[in-house]
């Protein structure tokens, strides 16, 4: 073969369709329900919008985006997550003024050079939602409860819910003096990045995959004895309304998430069934980002995004409990000579106005390759037209399961089908 996929990248064939459709009409269904609207913004965006939000400590911005000079030497990147370009639209578009909160939701493809992996490639889809306009903890739990609800209507019901949080700038202060006092005493036997980290972002170490700072990271100080006061409070107010709400959660003191941006509380839902790509969801709340690093004016804000790619590899085994379509023609017309070829797409014609999936033979095959293609195709009815039949007007329909046949004028086919009589057959 002369030319193969780009490594990381996937083909999305027909079968995973029918299931990322269901998933994609479940959670616009339930993000619509929860007064979200709808956006798209582009793939391409400034490189610098990334340095800025995502943090250039991050993993993402130092080793995994996809950058590309245009040819104007403008600097671009095909977006590794989806959040930075909402805030960027939120400004430029002035969705400022809008009443708060202003619910978005997003379907986005993303790029980032990891190593590819099951569950983890350089191309993937996420589904997203962010909250402009609310620093309420309740926002935080509506927000939790939004992808809980689309979990469970995807009937989800083992994926665990991991939450925590990481204060604001005024605790982050003090916790970070005893993460750089702490980890200055494992220094030697932390990964070079994180010994970069720990000048510029040691935050950062605690999200590292490197086991030996893994280790080191076990026993590193908690934010929680950080926390100011407002923080405290914060998270309890979540708790709490997650409590009423009867969403099952468990709070995980070493949940950090790869992103700059994060402040106060970080959620994801788990999977045990993917390895160590677990995460099929993940966000939390970001009140700094527009303001101090998009020169936006204040705005609490809070999101998450949820991997297409991994929430379809876990459905698979549910298949039967989800209301697929089925891409099974429900007719097969086959046909030999005369005009019966034209004859059969004017049949299909009317059928398929009413989304009844229809196959026409296009190739006039013989007889015992018709009866083998409908087979294999899985079609539910055969009709054979020739010429005797065009003549007429009068064919026959088999029921494939049934080997029934049933007799009726050519111009009764469509409330055959359309008004349930062929159940009779
Ligand atoms: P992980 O820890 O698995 O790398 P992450 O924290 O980098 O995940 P986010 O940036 O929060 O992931 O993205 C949210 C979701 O997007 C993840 O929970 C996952 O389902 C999906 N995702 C992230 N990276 C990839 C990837 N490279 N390929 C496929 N899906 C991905
Ligand atoms: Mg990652």
């Amino acid at each position: 073969m002369k030319y193969k996929r780009v490594k990381g990248t996937r083909d999305i064939l027909p079968q995973e369709w029918i299931l990322r459709e269901v998933v994609i009409d479940v959670v616009r269904t339930t993000a619509y329900s929860f007064g979200y609207g709808e956006i798209t913004t582009p793939i391409l965006e400034e490189a610098g919008l990334f340095i800025h939000s995502v943090g250039d400590a991050s993993d993402i911005v130092t080793k995994e985006m996809y950058t590309l000079v245009d040819k104007a030497g403008r600097d671009l990147v095909l977006i590794p997550e989806g959040t930075a370009g909402i805030c960027r639209a939120y400004i430029e578009s002035k969705m400022t003024v809008w009443p708060k909160p202003v619910k978005l939701f997003y379907f986005q493809r993303l790029f980032r050079y990891e190593k590819p992996q099951k569950g983890r490639y350089r191309e993937f889809s996420q589904f997203g939602v962010e909250c402009f306009g609310s620093q309420s903890p309740t926002a935080d739990a509506e927000i939790i409860s939004l992808a809980h609800t689309m979990l469970k209507k995807l009937h989800f019901s083992s994926l665990t819910l991991h939450i925590n949080t990481l204060g604001c700038d005024a605790c982050r202060k003090e916790y970070r003096e005893a993460l750089v006092r702490y980890f200055l005493s494992f220094e030697s036997t932390l990964c070079e990045d994180c010994q970069n980290r720990l000048k510029t972002n040691p935050l950062r170490i605690l999200d590292c995959k490197n086991p030996s700072c893994k280790q080191c990271v076990a026993d590193a100080p908690k934010i929680h004895p950080y926390l100011c006061d407002v923080c405290k409070e914060h998270f309890q107010g979540v708790l709490g309304c997650l409590d009423v709400l009867k969403i099952p959660y468990f709070v995980d003191y070493e949940l950090v998430r790869g992103l700059d941006y994060y402040t106060q509380t970080v959620f994801e839902f788990i999977s045990q069934d993917l390895g160590a790509q677990g995460t099929v969801l993940g966000g939390g709340r970001y009140d700094g980002l527009i303001e101090k690093e998009l020169d936006g004016p204040p705005t609490p804000a809070i999101g998450f995004a949820m991997g297409l790619e991994r929430i379809t590899m876990l459905l698979e085994t549910k298949r039967t409990e989800l209301p697929l379509r089925t891409i099974d023609p429900m007719l097969y017309i086959a046909n030999f000579g005369g005009n019966t070829a034209t004859l059969s797409l004017q049949i299909a014609q009317d059928l398929r106005q009413n989304n009844m999936n229809v196959l026409v033979d296009l190739e006039g095959k013989g007889m015992k390759k018709v009866f083998e293609t409908a087979e294999k195709r899985n079609a539910k009815y055969l009709l054979v037209i020739g010429e005797e039949e065009e003549k007429t007007g009068i064919v026959s329909i088999r029921n494939l399961t049934t080997r029934e046949n049933k007799e009726l004028e050519i111009s009764a086919i469509p409330s055959f089908f359309l008004k349930g009589d062929q159940n009779e057959v």
